[in-house]
């Protein structure tokens, strides 16, 4: 792919012009609408074009992206990536690789990521915090980082990697072990000093865990309870709970979790409860609908998601249909890496009104993250994450889904992406031909 690539460049304010906007918010899109961002990579103004503030003269002393009728949206989220995992291969003989190249692929991976149109991740297992220092400072180009770190499993639970005999080919930084309520607290306190955005736990089994099934259930309510207080003692810090079974689910969010990852199982009940207590559901039905691949899995994993997908799918149309806060995530890794849109599809394969989709992998997203106030919309105040897409994603929601239609990534001012130069390099200061 040829892109210009230009994280070092000097940031300068930004004119995105002739554009159809879709905010993030849900509301109607503003056909021929203007987004302005400043120097400092915060929109100062997004809405209609007749209303904007001149382009030329003394009020605009920046670049100007001609958007050609295409569609900006904001820069999305994706709730859910094990970015330091290749697609398929097993977390479990990880420390067998080189890793200096598990560093430069899992670079290429964040790259790939952000070119999808995804300006911020929330990585939920094996992702070390010195990836996100270095997106933030310049040493690699890639999404914002959120990031788990590890992930707290009990022995034999889903995250547990080893072998039979307890070998651990993983290097260890898949999991952490808790199988008390003191030793949860202990390793919620280990991944919190690792330098953790949030914390995940496992609430139930899993499709890719050699010794247990979904229904399976993980932590207990009364150390899910005990990880939610440490998380609150420590500046209130979100939970994730990777659960797929009913029983698992129930258990995390009577304990306390911020998100219900996956939620195959999901029945009315705990709709229900997710709903009275504003629990997120992030169903990453990317791995029911392209993580499945019997040439590359392993037999039991394979057996485990044919039997699932159409599980998943009858309980998370009804999610949908019921409401349930539904924010995107993939679990790529699981699923290939660098298509994390295609999460719309599927959801808009479910039920989900397009427009709820977008709103699912942008505002929805930012909540979940804690970051609303700062990103997920285009709105004045707002950090400058948009993308440029062609074609209408309200009318056919798979545009989004191929990178190669996200032809302009901004993340926080920068120009990130641009493969039809829809930024002229040359244009002087606002001044256009
Ligand atoms: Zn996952």
């Amino acid at each position: 792919m040829t892109d210009a690539t230009t994280s070092q460049t000097t940031r300068t304010a930004l004119r995105v012009e002739n554009a159809t906007l879709i905010d993030g918010t849900g509301a109607t899109p503003i056909a021929d609408a203007v987004v302005i961002a400043d120097a400092e990579g915060t929109i100062t103004y997004a809405g209609p074009a007749a209303t904007a503030p001149p382009a030329s003269g003394d009020a605009f002393t920046g670049r100007v992206i001609d958007a050609g009728g295409r569609t900006v949206l904001p820069g999305f989220f994706d709730c859910h990536t094990h970015l330091a995992y290749a697609h398929g291969t097993p977390p479990g003989r990880r420390g067998e690789l080189d890793p200096v190249l598990v560093t430069y692929d899992t670079a290429t991976r964040l790259r790939q990521t952000l070119d999808a149109g995804v300006t911020t991740v929330r990585d939920l297992g094996g992702l070390a915090t010195g990836y996100r220092t270095a997106v933030e400072t310049g040493r690699i180009t890639g999404p914002r980082v959120h990031t788990a770190v590890r992930i707290i499993s009990h022995t034999g639970g889903h995250a547990d990697v080893r072998l039979p005999d307890g070998t651990d080919l993983s290097g260890g930084e898949m999991s952490v072990l808790a199988d008390t309520v003191d030793e949860a607290r202990l390793a919620v306190r280990k991944v919190l000093r690792a330098g953790a955005d949030l914390v995940k736990i496992c609430a139930t089994g899993g499709m890719g865990s050699p010794y247990d099934q979904p229904d399976d259930e993980g932590l207990l309510e009364e150390e899910i309870r005990a990880v939610v207080d440490e998380c609150r003692r420590h500046g209130g810090k979100p939970v994730a709970a990777h659960a797929q079974g009913n029983a698992g689910i129930l258990n995390a969010i009577r304990g306390g979790v911020t998100s219900i990852e996956h939620g195959y199982g999901l029945d009315d009940r705990a709709r229900e409860m997710a709903g009275e207590r504003g629990v997120f559901v992030v169903p990453t039905l990317s791995t029911v609908y392209a993580g499945i691949d019997k040439a590359t899995m392993e037999p039991y994993h394979y057996e485990k998601k044919v039997r699932w997908s159409g599980i998943t799918k009858e309980n998370i149309s009804r999610a949908i249909e019921q409401g349930t806060r539904i924010a995107l995530g993939t679990d790529a890794a699981v699923c290939p890496h660098g298509q994390n849109l295609m999460e719309l599809s599927y959801l808009v394969d479910l039920g989900m009104d397009p427009m709820d989709a977008i709103v699912a992998g942008t505002r929805t997203a930012a909540e979940l993250l804690g970051v609303a106030d700062r990103l997920g919309t285009l709105a004045p105040g707002r950090v400058a994450d948009l993308i440029v897409c062609e074609g209408d994603p309200l009318a056919d929601i798979g545009v989004l889904g191929d990178p190669a239609n996200v032809v302009c990534v901004v993340q926080d001012g920068h120009v990130r992406k641009d493969t039809k130069g829809l930024l002229p390099s040359a244009t002087p200061a606002g001044r256009r031909p």
